[in-house]
């Protein structure tokens, strides 16, 4: 038996390394929701919940999130046994409604403190993994076609990446069309191009796109439309050249399972955040393999914690058939991690240590807490003036 003692929160700030352009944002900095469990046996679980936009893509962001673990999720955990994950994530589910972010953080961090406590990976815990590196593909998101071109093709002989995805939702759908089809046209064969509309269409609109995708070369659309609008997306799929991919509609195992009913999807993106947690988006991934649905391994733009717990995840899937696109560490300025991740041939490498398998650079990290940098700020200017 473990007692957790503390459950600590903290708003990390980190800078984009470009302006990652969205439908429905545009995001020059990511800001994380950082939580560290600690125990009465000396050992610490860290965990990460992150938003795309602040509150632009789904009902929690990382203020709240921070705000609500503070003071609604921490008094329930602090002298639980730790040792317990499971009777913890349940007596949670028992008095937290949703807050899918803020739980997921809170199980990834039980979970690296009892992979640490055992000796395993987090993938272990899981059930065991199956694949030690996973493909990750590149969005491209300058808004600027010559601009994410020379982008994907420095992108190519770094052997980075070799999948792009491109954000497009934002212009008129003749512009978006061309803009991908120029980017196809220039990468040919040695690259698989994507989209994600981030639900920016109507039913009509995403017909039309969809058809002029399928013609530009496009391999797969994702979430097209209203995440609402599931038999939309039912029709939308059976009357497609291209696969079609849900993402914001699937918002755990329930609404996954609504989608394998009604045939609404080709591919499921599973978020370990948007699921509910590590164990829910292996559930996600288990209706999905039972339903003949393919899979893909989304990211919330996490940065290396989050990313790594998702990979954690991701490496346990028996089938992946779409790669992943846990690149969130790479769209950031700053490396948060003492050891950085291993990003090469294309594909990301799971850590193999005991539970997450990473360790914070505690000084970076420091460093970039939004109240700490209030006074490093602060300081050097009031000896100024
Ligand atoms: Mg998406």
């Amino acid at each position: 038996m473990a007692v957790i003692t503390q459950v600590e929160t903290c708003l990390v700030d980190v800078p984009c390394i470009r302006p990652h352009v969205l439908a429905m944002a545009t995001m020059n900095v990511q800001t994380l929701c950082l939580v560290r469990i600690r125990c009465d046996d000396g050992i610490q679980g860290i965990g990460e919940a992150t938003t795309i936009g602040g509150l632009t893509y789904g009902p929690e962001a990382p203020e709240s999130i921070k705000l609500l673990i503070d003071t609604y999720f921490a008094p329930i955990l602090v002298g639980q046994n730790a040792t317990r994950p499971a009777v913890l994530m349940a007596s949670l589910s028992r008095y937290i409604v949703g807050n899918h972010f803020a739980k997921c953080a809170i199980e990834t961090a039980l979970l690296d403190a009892q992979g640490k406590r055992a000796g395993l990976p987090v993938s272990e815990l899981l059930g065991g993994r199956v694949q030690d590196r996973l493909p990750v593909l590149w969005t491209l998101a300058s808004g600027d076609t010559a601009k994410d071109i020379a982008e994907a093709e420095d992108m190519i002989d770094q052997r980075r990446h070799n999948a792009f995805k491109l954000k497009i939702g934002k212009r008129a759908i003749a512009e978006d069309v061309a803009h991908v089809a120029a980017i196809k046209r220039a990468l040919g064969d040695r690259a698989s191009v994507r989209v994600d509309v981030n639900m920016a269409w109507d039913e009509t609109g995403a017909k039309r796109g969809i058809a002029m995708l399928a013609d530009a070369g496009c391999d797969l659309v994702e979430q097209p439309i209203h995440r609402s609008n599931r038999t939309g997306m039912a029709r939308l799929r059976a009357g497609a050249a291209i696969p079609i991919m849900a993402d914001e509609a699937l918002q755990g195992p329930s609404t996954a399972y609504e989608f394998t009913v009604d045939a609404a999807a080709d591919i499921f993106a599973v978020k370990i955040e948007q699921s509910g947690g590590l164990v829910a988006a292996r559930a996600v991934q288990a209706i999905a393999d039972a339903a003949g649905v393919a899979l893909y391994g989304g990211t919330m733009l996490e940065a290396a914690v989050g990313t790594v717990a998702s990979a954690q995840v991701f490496a346990t899937f028996p089938q992946l058939a779409f790669g992943t696109e846990l690149f969130g560490p790479l769209l950031l300025t700053e490396e948060i991690l003492a050891t950085p991740l291993d990003y090469a041939d294309f594909s990301l490498g799971v850590p193999t240590g005991p539970g997450l398998g990473v360790m914070l650079d505690e000084e970076r990290v420091a460093y970039l807490r939004r109240d700490a940098a209030r006074k490093t700020i602060s300081i050097p200017a009031k000896e100024e003036a």
